[in-house]
């Protein structure tokens, strides 16, 4: 089975450094991250639950703007290749299959600045949010 399940780029200002810059968003069954192009800095989140969430209540209505995406990826539950809705908030990361709804709740653990963005290990790593989130 792919073991990388979403993989992809949202233009925003990050959070860290402030600029516009593309935020690579990817997702995997175990882990989760958003890492800024600019700054390199990493947020990890893991994951929480799975399940079918057909109300959408697993993203949440939060206090604080998510990201809101669209991205196609293959089903690890009905096993379509489809649109997900990826929603990417300060605390957690949503995955939902259109087809059949199934949830993947990915939630906050950790951040750290990576001097290469594609480096696994954690250079500094912060256990705090930085507190530039809501
Ligand atoms: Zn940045
Ligand atoms: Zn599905």
């Amino acid at each position: 089975m792919n073991d990388r399940f979403i993989s992809t780029n949202y233009r925003t200002d990050c959070y860290h450094c402030r600029q516009v810059a593309d935020q690579h968003i990817q997702a995997m069954p175990n882990r989760a991250d958003v890492t800024c192009e600019a700054c390199g800095a990493t947020r990890v989140f893991v994951p929480r639950m799975e399940d079918v969430d057909d109300a959408g209540k697993f993203a949440g209505p939060g206090p604080w703007p998510v990201w809101s995406l669209a991205v196609e990826a293959a089903c690890r539950n009905c096993g379509v290749s489809g649109l997900h809705d990826l929603t990417v908030s300060c605390r957690s990361i949503t995955v939902r299959c259109r087809n059949c709804r199934f949830t993947h709740l990915y939630r906050f653990d950790l951040e750290y600045m990576a001097d290469e963005p594609a480096a696994e290990r954690p250079a500094g790593v912060v256990t705090e949010h930085s507190g530039t989130c809501p």
